[in-house]
C-alpha cells in the first residue's frame, strides 16, 4: 500500500540544503521525502515553522544506569504520571521517564531520533531492550571503549592496529554506533578510589589519559566510521577542568579524519568550562572554549546546558559522582562493570539560589551564544545530568531572546549573573540557528544525514515536525510552549504526535555500525581478546555479542577500513 502526505503552506528550515524558512509543499511517499504525491492526504501547515525531526546527540534513555536511577528514585518516578490511552502506555518519571513517555515526550518536541551516549559493553542487551521499548523514536548506543583492560594494553604497546581490530570487534559486538570515552582512565583508577588527569598515570597499567584519548581517536580513523569519538573528558566537574578540556582536545588536533567531519566530539561542554582552582573562587571559562572552537575545525561540541530544578545525575565517571555525593550527602550508588567500565548515580538540584550552579547556567548559554559557527554545536542537557530534556524548550527560547534571559536573572543569583559576560551578549539564535543545533549540525555530527537524517532533502526519511509557530514570532513564552508540543510530527511518514497528543507510537529502528576490518588483524587480536575471557570475564565469549533478536528494527551502517 502506498501512503502519500502532502504538507501545504510549510514556512521549511531545513539547513543541511540551505533552506531558510522557504515556504514550500512537502511531498511524502512510503516514509520519505518525493518530488510529487498523486492522491495524497493533506495537512495544511499555515505558515507555520516546519523542521526535520530533531536529532539528539546526547541523552541517557535506555541501559542499566538510568534503570538504576529510575529504582533510586521512586520520588522522581511520581512525577509525570500520565494514565494509559488508546495509544500510550503508563507514563511515569521527569529526569529518569519511564521508556514509554521518552519515546512520547520526545516526539511531542519533534524529535525523532536520540543517541544513547554511554553504554556499557558488558550490559548492552539491557541497554538494547529498553531501546526495543521506548517507542517512536530511531536511536543508536555508543557502547564505552576507554576504561577496558584490552583497550589499554594495546594503547600501552602503541598497536593501533589491533587496536583498531578491537574496537571493530567491540562495536559489532555490542551492535553499537561508535567510540565513546568517559573520564579516560579515571574510572578504572577509581577501583582503587582514586581519579586521573590528563597527564596521570592509569594505576598499574602505565599509560595516561592522553595516550588513551590519542590511540582511540587513531584507531577510529582507520574506518570510515560516521562518528568521531565522542569524548566525556577528565576531570569532569572540577574547578579550574578548563585546561584539562583545551589539552584533550589539542590532543588530536593533527589527526585525519577519515570522512568529512571532526575527529573529536566533546560532549556536555559545560561542565568542562569551568576556571578557579576552588568553588570560592569558581569562574566561567567558556570564553577560552569558546575561542578553541572558533579558532578550529577538528572540534565539536554539544552544551550541556543546565535546566534548574531537581534531577538526577549518572555517569559512568564513577569518581565525579562520589565527588557529587560528598558534596550533598544524598543517595549515592555506585557499580563496576568488569574489566570494562563503572558508574555512578546520585540526585542533585541546581538551585538559582546557589552562586556556582548560576554560573553553571550561564556557561551553558555563553558557550552556544559565543561560539560562531553554529554547525559545531549540539543541544544538549546531558539528560538527566544538567537536566531533563524536556527543558531544551526552554533553553531554546533563551538563546532566541536576550529579554528572556534577563529575566532568567531574577530566577538565579542576579549579582553573579551581572558578573558573568553573559548580559553583555546580545546575539539571538533565529530559527534556522535553531535547526541548526538541534537537526542539521547533529545529524551531520553523527553522520546520520546521509542516512536520512536530520534534513528534508529527495530521499530522507519523511520525519517531520510542524510547530505552531509563525516564523516571525520573538515571544520567548510561545516560543518554548511551541517547541514541548508540536502541531504535528510526523516519523517515517507517520503522523504520531497531532496538536500536542500522541496519536500513533511506532517501533523506531537502531542503528548500528559494522567497521570492517582485515581479517588477519581481527584474527590476532581474537587470540588476546579470548584470553581475557578465559583469565577474568565472567561469561564466555560464545555468550558476550548481543544478538539479532535484540534489534528488531535495525539500520546497518558499514565502515570500511581506510588506513
Ligand atoms: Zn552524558
Amino acid at each position: 500500500m502506498t501512503e502519500e502526505l502532502l504538507i501545504k503552506n510549510a514556512v521549511v528550515f531545513d539547513p543541511i540544503n540551505g533552506v531558510r524558512g522557504e515556504r514550500k509543499d512537502l511531498c511524502i511517499r512510503d516514509g520519505k521525502i518525493v518530488a510529487s504525491v498523486r492522491n495524497p492526504k493533506v495537512i495544511d501547515a499555515g505558515g507555520r515553522v516546519v523542521m526535520p525531526g530533531g536529532v539528539d546527540v546526547h541523552a541517557h534513555i535506555a541501559g542499566g544506569k538510568v534503570n538504576s536511577g529510575r529504582l533510586m528514585r521512586p520520588e522522581d518516578g511520581r512525577k509525570g504520571i500520565e494514565p494509559k490511552t488508546k495509544v500510550c502506555r503508563v507514563q511515569s518519571g521527569y529526569s529518569v521517564p519511564n521508556t514509554f513517555a521518552t519515546g512520547y515526550r520526545y516526539a511531542k518536541m519533534g524529535y525523532t531520533f536520540v543517541m544513547e551516549p554511554a553504554m556499557p559493553p558488558l550490559l548492552a542487551r539491557h541497554t538494547h531492550e529498553e531501546l526495543i521499548d521506548t517507542p517512536i523514536l530511531d536511536n543508536a548506543a555508543l557502547p564505552l571503549i576507554d576504561n577496558n583492560w584490552m583497550t589499554f594494553d594495546y594503547v600501552k604497546s602503541g598497536d593501533i592496529d589491533h587496536l583498531a581490530a578491537y574496537i571493530a570487534w567491540m562495536i559489532k559486538a555490542t551492535k553499537g554506533y561508535g567510540i565513546k570515552i568517559v573520564n579516560p582512565g579515571g574510572t578504572e583508577a577509581w577501583g582503587w578510589g582514586k581519579n586521573c588527569d590528563l597527564h596521570d598515570p592509569v594505576p598499574f597499567f602505565d599509560i595516561t589519559p592522553a595516550d588513551i584519548v590519542k590511540a582511540l581517536a587513531k584507531a577510529n580513523e582507520k574506518y570510515a566510521m560516521p562518528h568521531s569519538i565522542h569524548v566525556h573528558t577528565n576531570m569532569l566537574g572540577h574547578p579550574g577542568n578548563f585546561e584539562t578540556t583545551l589539552a584533550t582536545l589539542d590532543l588530536v588536533k593533527g589527526i585525519k579524519a577519515a570522512k568529512n567531519r571532526p575527529v573529536l566530539h566533546c560532549t556536555h561542554t559545560q561542565f568542562h568550562s569551568y576556571g578557579g582552582t576552588s568553588w570560592k573562587d569558581f569562574e566561567s571559562k567558556a570564553n577560552a572554549i569558546a575561542n578553541y572552537v572558533n579558532n578550529n575545525t577538528h572540534v565539536s561540541i554539544d552544551i550541556g546546558q543546565i535546566i534548574l530544578g531537581d534531577t538526577t545525575t549518572m555517569t559512568a565517571d564513577g569518581p565525579m559522582e562520589y565527588s557529587l555525593y560528598q558534596i550533598t550527602g544524598r543517595k549515592w550508588t555506585n557499580c563496576d562493570v568488569e574489566l570494562e567500565t563503572g558508574s555512578g548515580i546520585t540526585p542533585f538540584l541546581y538551585s538559582g539560589k546557589v552562586g556556582v550552579h548560576t554560573i553553571q547556567w550561564t556557561i551553558g548559554q555563553e558557550l552556544a551564544l559565543l561560539i560562531k559557527d553554529p554547525w559545531k554545536l549540539a543541544l544538549t542537557t546531558d539528560h538527566p545530568n544538567a537536566g531533563p530534556f524536556i527543558g531544551y524548550p526552554i533553553v531554546i527560547s533563551t538563546l532566541m531572546s536576550k529579554k528572556r534571559r534577563d529575566e532568567i536573572a531574577k530566577e538565579v543569583s542576579p549579582a553573579i549573573y551581572d558578573k558573568s559576560s553573559l548580559p553583555s551578549i546580545d546575539r539571538e539564535l533565529d530559527f534556522y540557528e535553531i535547526a541548526i543545533i538541534t537537526r542539521g549540525a547533529t545529524a551531520k555530527i553523527l553522520g546520520l544525514q546521509e542516512h536520512g537524517k536530520g534534513h528534508l532533502g529527495l530521499g530522507a526519511d519523511a520525519d517531520i515536525a510542524i510547530y505552531d509557530l509563525s516564523p516571525e514570532e520573538r515571544d520567548a513564552g510561545k516560543i518554548q510552549r511551541a517547541f514541548l508540543n508540536t502541531k504535528y510530527t510526523i516519523k517515517g511518514g507517520q503522523i504520531v504526535v497531532k496538536d500536542g497528543e500522541v496519536v500513533a507510537a511506532p517501533a523506531g529502528k537502531t542503528f548500528f555500525v559494522t567497521p570492517e576490518c582485515d581479517q588477519k588483524l581481527f584474527d590476532e587480536m581474537l587470540v588476546n581478546l579470548k584470553q581475557k575471557f578465559e583469565n577474568y570475564y565472567s561469561v564466555t565469549y560464545n555468550n558476550y555479542a548481543v544478538q539479532d533478536v535484540y534489534l528488531p528494527h535495525p539500520y546497518e551502517i558499514k565502515a570500511p577500513m581506510v588506513a
